[in-house]
């Protein structure tokens, strides 16, 4: 990268939702990358989860305020006496509306130089899911129009999948182990996608604000070592726990009756899957250079976590669940737990 395409640092960042699943991935790389950050924490009821990942945060220089993005009045508050220059949202499905609330505060802060808003997923403008992911593709769809509208200078995020088994049923697919019984294939299981670690959601996200490549442009991230089908994911997984799983074909129609079903998430990550896996949304489209970019050739110096290296990582979690594993395979698998390697530094 040379300085011409460098901005100076950006300073003072909020981030909306750093309780949340995608949040706090990008709230531990900003903190790691040094940036004054503040966090943005509802009021209320607070989990003991939710309270224990604020206190991490806080642990590690975060300044929380309390607030919500649908008060408009107290965001431009904030925004204004803490002279924010770069805004990040990761609110959950349920809130991408409000965001409209929290562009019409930016649009008062002439400090703000730059909002991602929460997308975090697919190019939501090529990608085409049935409903109930649609709903959600509309809303995020009506947040970029607005932003584009009023002249908010943007990064659109287009992480992919998070790196992790894709269950169809399920809303956070990295908070629960690939399986240990049997795989679920989605259609033939030809129908590639990428999975990016959490981890690097987040490390890369932090990455874009200090760049003008990344000004009014969609991040597509497409890392090569990430790029795999269902059956290619299913083999890795197997070469890792030493077994053969059976596999189940979830088909075409399976899953678009999940997303009839209109349960709300479970339904929206159906629908989803069927975008991805069948559809190929991920891959149905190449990066025409106007309006996207890659993050590989933004920074082709920094290495993406392997789907092999994520994949150790949840071994290594298996290994630490205590019933209801066959001891062969525990005994197999610390085998490979030892050949792990260690996190990299970077
Ligand atoms: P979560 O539901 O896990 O978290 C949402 C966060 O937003 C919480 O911290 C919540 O706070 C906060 N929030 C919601 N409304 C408000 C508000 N009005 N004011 C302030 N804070 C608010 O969201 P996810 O992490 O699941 O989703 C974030 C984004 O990432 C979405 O765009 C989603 O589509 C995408 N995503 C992508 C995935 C992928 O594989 N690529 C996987 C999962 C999500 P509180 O604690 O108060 O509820």
């Amino acid at each position: 990268m040379t300085a011409s395409t460098l901005m100076a640092p950006a300073g003072q960042t909020v981030i909306v939702g750093s309780t949340g699943f995608i949040g706090r991935f990008v709230a531990e790389a900003c903190l790691a990358s040094g940036r004054p950050t503040y966090l943005l924490v509802r009021s209320g009821s607070i989990s003991t989860s939710k309270s224990k990942t604020i206190k991490c945060l806080q642990d590690k220089g975060a300044v929380v305020v309390h607030g919500s993005i649908n008060d408009q009045e107290s965001m431009e508050k904030f925004l204004k006496e803490n002279e924010i220059e770069v805004v990040i949202s990761a609110v959950g499905g349920e809130s991408i509306s409000d965001q409209l609330v929290l562009i019409d505060a930016i649009k008062a802060v002439p400090t703000v130089k730059r909002f991602l808003p929460s997308e975090f997923g697919h190019d939501i403008d090529r990608a085409d899911p049935v409903e109930p992911g649609l709903r959600m593709y509309n809303e995020k769809r009506k947040v970029r129009r607005r932003i584009e509208e009023i002249g908010i200078p943007y990064t659109y995020i287009c992480c992919n999948s998070i790196a992790a088994w894709p269950y169809y049923d399920n809303t956070h697919p990295a908070d629960v182990l690939p399986p240990l019984d049997r795989f679920q294939i989605y259609g033939d299981g030809s129908v590639k996608a990428y999975f990016v670690a959490g981890t690097d959601i987040g490390k890369f996200t932090i990455k874009t604000l200090d760049d003008a490549r990344t000004i009014n442009k969609k991040v597509h991230f497409r890392p090569p070592s990430n790029y795999l089908n269902i059956n290619e994911l299913a083999t890795l997984w197997e070469g890792k726990i030493k077994r053969t799983l059976p596999r189940v074909t979830v088909t075409e129609d399976d899953l678009l009756a999940a997303a009839k079903e209109m349960r709300i998430p479970g339904s929206v990550v159906a629908s989803l899957t069927h975008d991805i896996f069948i559809k190929g949304c991920q891959i149905n489209f190449s990066i025409d250079g106007q309006t996207d970019v890659e993050i590989c050739s933004l920074y082709p110096e920094i290495p993406f976590c392997t789907m092999d290296e994520c994949l150790d990582e949840f071994l290594k979690k298996t290994l630490e669940v205590p019933k209801g594993i066959g001891e062969q395979m525990v005994e197999e698998a610390k085998e490979e737990v030892i050949a792990v390697k260690k996190p990299r530094q970077e």
